[in-house]
């Protein structure tokens, strides 16, 4: 039986950055995962697939609806669908080899098959024929992930209705797609296919399509997205989601109490994701799920069995990939007892529609509840010279900073590469920058950063120059 320090089971963001921090301190580690392919959600059905076509359509969107206004005369224009997934594939192949190869390269043993705890310090792995094999270990990280959630009346047929799975392999462009949830899933694929050409439109259940971030993207985001030709149906309830055989139809309860019906050729269910525990053997440990069917960790993320760990989308928190691998990190230094540290606080979140939408620490809202007094400095892109000249002109950048200290708490945006942008209030909110730092700071002109500096200026004593 081959014995190990450190046992990983499943390698998506989470698990494969902790099992490679986990080799760089010295330690023996095997990383098991049920695919085939290394890289878990992320890089096969999550971030990299969706941001290739993302890439794609939005190439397409430009070349038929403003190259000609940048003097580029285009003739014959036609998405091909099947290429754009076939690149996309091919990104899949290069990212998902990419960490083989990092695997290989820090002596990290990849076991393929389905890993479960068998008692605290045994895993079994099981493979595709169903051969088992016993693996020992000090230590285990449980990374596994979680899969599209869907709520009952709305299940997926994975054919007319589906999930993000097979929305990234579409064989035809619908005519007519409908998206439950107005969430980062929703909004990302339905981008997608409305560039392509496709009628989306939205059924949300709040009151605002991205809820959870503050309420002037959501406001700027619906703007921009209806010029892109997407309806929004807000505050509807989905009832029930049938596959008609030539279509799809939506029965929803609007604010009123009211039955409203929608049809479409196909429709997305993208309501959340949940975590993903089966078949992972923890009640041979004794360890239960809460009830959102998440692996309970303690402030070093560790279970309630003291030698197991668990990390990104399987336990509470922001399902995001770069928070999987930093909690990778985290722990694998926290297993050699190192000190290290995670400001929860500073995950970024993104949304990649065009443009951009990005946002880092609190939201008005969040600040309005807890009472705390704080000042709001904002800044339109459309008063840049560099959004002028890429005709990227829609968006806005907030800065909420204390009323009393100036200390930067929130930085909300919708921007050309405001995934980017962001990373400047990141950076700045860690070091406890205040809005006045911020304004001090020189910019390089022309860009969008200098929005950050004019919403900034805006912050303290409304003196923007250009706005
Ligand atoms: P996962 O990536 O889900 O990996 C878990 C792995 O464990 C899987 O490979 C699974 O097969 C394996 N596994 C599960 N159980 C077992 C078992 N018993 N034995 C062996 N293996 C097992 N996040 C971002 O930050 N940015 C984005 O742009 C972004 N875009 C997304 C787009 C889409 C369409 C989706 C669906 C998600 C997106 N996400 C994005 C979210 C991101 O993919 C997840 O937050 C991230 O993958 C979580 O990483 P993880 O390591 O916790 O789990
Ligand atoms: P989400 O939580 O972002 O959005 C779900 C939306 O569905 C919410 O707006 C919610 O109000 C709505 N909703 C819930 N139940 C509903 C119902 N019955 N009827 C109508 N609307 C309903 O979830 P998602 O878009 O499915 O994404 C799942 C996770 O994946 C997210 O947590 C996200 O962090 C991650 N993700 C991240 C990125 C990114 O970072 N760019 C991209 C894709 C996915």
């Amino acid at each position: 039986m081959s014995t190990y320090d450190i046992t990983v089971i499943g390698s998506g963001p989470g698990g494969y950055v902790a099992a490679i921090r986990c080799a760089q301190l010295g330690l023996k580690t095997a990383i098991i995962e049920k695919y085939d392919t290394l890289g878990g959600t992320c890089l096969n059905v999550g971030c990299i697939p969706s941001k290739a076509l993302l890439d794609s359509s939005e190439h397409f969107h430009n070349a038929k609806h403003n190259f000609s206004e940048h003097g580029i005369e285009v003739s014959g224009l036609k998405a091909n669908l099947e290429q754009m997934i076939a690149r996309k594939a091919d990104v899949i192949a290069q990212t998902c080899n990419g960490i083989k190869f990092l695997m290989d390269k820090n002596k990290i043993d990849v076991l393929t098959g389905v890993g479960s705890i068998v008692d605290k310090t045994t895993v079994k792995v099981t493979d595709k024929e169903g051969k088992e094999s016993l693996i020992t270990t000090k230590n285990m990280i449980l990374a596994t992930g979680s899969k599209p959630n869907f709520f009952p009346g709305m299940e997926p047929d994975k054919k007319r209705i589906i999930t993000s799975t097979e929305a990234l392999k579409l064989t035809e462009i619908p005519k007519r797609m409908l998206v439950i949830g107005g969430g980062v899933i929703g909004l990302e694929l339905g981008s997608v296919y409305a560039r392509l050409g496709s009628e989306v439109e939205v059924i949300e259940f709040a009151d605002t399509i991205i809820p959870t971030m503050d309420r002037t993207l959501g406001k700027e985001l619906t703007r921009v997205l209806k010029k892109e030709g997407f309806k929004f149906n807000l505050q509807h309830r989905v009832q029930k989601v049938e596959n008609t055989g030539k279509g799809v139809k939506v029965t929803a309860l609007n604010k009123k109490d009211d039955e409203v019906t929608f049809e479409a050729d196909i429709c997305l269910v993208a309501v959340g994701r949940k975590a993903y525990t089966d078949g992972l053997g923890l009640e041979n440990v004794g360890l239960t799920v809460n009830n959102r069917g998440q692996i309970e960790v303690n402030d070093h993320l560790q279970t309630a069995v003291p030698n197991i760990y668990a990390i990104g989308d399987v336990i509470r928190g922001a399902m995001l990939a770069h928070k999987a691998e930093e909690e990778g990190v985290f722990v694998a230094e926290t297993i050699v007892g190192q000190k290290p540290h995670m400001n929860y606080n500073l995950i970024p979140g993104v949304v990649y529609t065009w443009p951009e939408v990005a946002s880092v620490g609190k939201t008005e809202e969040e600040l309005v509840a807890a009472g705390v007094e704080f000042k709001v400095g904002s800044f339109p892109i459309k008063a840049l010279g560099r959004a002028r000249a890429s005709m990227d002109t829609a968006g806005l950048i907030k800065i909420l900073a204390d009323k009393n200290t100036d200390e930067v708490l929130g930085v909300h945006m919708i921007a050309a590469r405001a995934a980017d942008l962001i990373m400047e209030a990141v950076v700045a909110m860690e070091y406890r920058a205040s809005a006045e730092d911020i304004a001090r700071i020189c910019h390089p002109h022309p860009t969008y950063s200098e929005g950050i500096k004019e919403a900034a200026m805006d912050a303290t004593e409304k003196r923007s120059i250009h706005a």
